[in-house]
């Protein structure tokens, strides 16, 4: 239903969910690499990227928007 050329986001709630992805994984790069993490806070962050991909996952399926 929603056919993006390559490299192009067609739906703003895709770009949106996919920002907030992208947003998570780097917030998590950046502490494991600048600071010691005790195991809840890295359990913390993994989970945060995981239910944004999960979220990111959900709405594509839902809403049949997709990359390329
Ligand atoms: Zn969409």
């Amino acid at each position: 239903m929603c056919s993006s050329p390559a490299h192009a986001i067609c739906c703003s709630e895709h770009a949106r969910l996919e920002e907030e992805y992208i947003a998570a994984r780097d917030r998590m790069r950046n502490l494991l690499r600048f600071r010691q993490l005790t195991r809840l806070e890295q359990r913390r962050l993994a989970d945060e990227v995981a239910m944004a991909i999960a979220r990111l996952k959900e709405h594509t399926a839902a809403h049949g928007c997709e990359r390329r």
